[in-house]
């Protein structure tokens, strides 16, 4: 055991990219998977990711790339992976008994008390997967935003019965490995992030749906307006300095604000002809087949903003 190991359950993208945000730091990360291939792949696809990033010279690392490479290893025994981790991050597919079943089985092995467990879910609040486990005190979980090498929120989301302590462990460990922790102070569905996309999709859909708008005209309001003000602070501060002061904007926008929420619909699933609608629309602009070049694309210029935003 040393005070740098990390566990990693499940190598999919969101175990991959935790593996490497751990090693970039220099911790030793062993990156578990059931399927021996997939573990094969995986140092396959990290290898291929490190290479690209440390050619455009994007990496977030004082390390070499083989210095970065020699601190992943893999195995196929859970036991292996979690003895003697000071942190595990379990990433396996988002099915809650799944998840359930495996928080169980690390739950088995004895691991000391300062051990984090943290898991990657999108949406599951954390007292659903941790209510069965001994050691559920130190359960929370820990959602990287997509993709997490290039996105350094993490939001950190404790259960009823989390210990504070633990969620001071877990932040502290995101802050060293350069990512940008944020903390609930009590689960909802969909976490924060996850929540306001709920609400953007959905007064978007019915802009586009109900035939306001086009598409284009739609994302552009996001990239060319929205956008430039949320890659910088949020919404509130946005309102603060709007007017003068959160209490004037307040007093001049707050019930126009609340007219407008007044005209929302109601939640639906987007379907039907207008969701064909949309679906040609989109496939006009990023065709199927290249949607890998697309989230190339969006990288490229992600790592650019991320740089330039470290620099300013
Ligand atoms: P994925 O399908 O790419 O990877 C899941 C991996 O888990 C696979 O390699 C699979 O072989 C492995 N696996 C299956 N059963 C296992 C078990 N019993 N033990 C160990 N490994 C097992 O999925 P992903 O996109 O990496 O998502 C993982 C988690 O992260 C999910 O909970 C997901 O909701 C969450 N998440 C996903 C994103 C995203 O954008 N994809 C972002 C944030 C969080």
């Amino acid at each position: 055991a040393t005070m740098n190991k990390i566990a990693i359950v499940g190598s999919g993208l969101v175990g991959k990219s935790w593996a490497m945000l751990f090693a970039c730091s220099g911790y030793d990360v062993m990156l578990y998977d059931v399927i021996p291939d997939q573990l094969q792949s995986a140092q396959e696809d990290i290898e291929a990711q490190l290479s690209a990033l440390y050619k455009e010279g994007l990496q977030r690392s004082s390390l070499t790339l083989a210095e970065v490479k020699g601190h992943i290893c893999t195995t196929t025994i859970l036991e292996e992976c979690v003895t003697g981790a000071i942190y595990i991050q379990e990433c396996v597919p988002e099915n809650r008994d799944l998840k359930r079943d495996v928080w169980r089985q690390i739950d088995d092995v004895i691991t000391p008390d300062d051990v984090v467990f943290a898991t990657s879910t999108s949406a599951i609040v954390p007292s659903l997967l941790s209510d069965h486990l001994k050691k559920r005190h130190r359960f929370m979980v820990a959602h990287p935003a997509n993709p997490p090498l290039l996105n350094p929120m993490v939001e950190l989301v404790p259960a009823p019965w989390t210990e504070p302590a633990a969620v001071d462990r877990a932040r502290a460990l995101m802050e060293v490995i350069g990512q940008v922790p944020i903390v609930l102070n009590k689960e909802i569905d969909g976490f924060v992030q996850a929540r306001i996309q709920a609400a953007i999709i959905h007064v978007a859909w019915q802009l586009v749906s109900e035939d306001y708008v086009d598409v284009e005209s739609l994302e552009t309001a996001m990239s060319e307006g929205l956008g430039g003000w949320y890659a910088f602070m949020g919404p509130f501060d946005v309102e603060h300095i709007n007017a003068n002061g959160f209490v004037d904007s307040n007093k001049k926008y707050g019930a126009m604000v609340e007219q407008v929420q007044k005209t929302f619909p109601k939640p639906e699933l987007m379907q039907g002809p207008a969701a064909e609608k949309l679906t040609r629309d989109l496939e006009q602009w990023t065709p199927s087949n290249r949607l890998a070049d697309r989230c190339r694309w969006r990288d490229r210029r992600m790592s650019a903003l991320l740089q330039l935003k470290r620099k300013l």
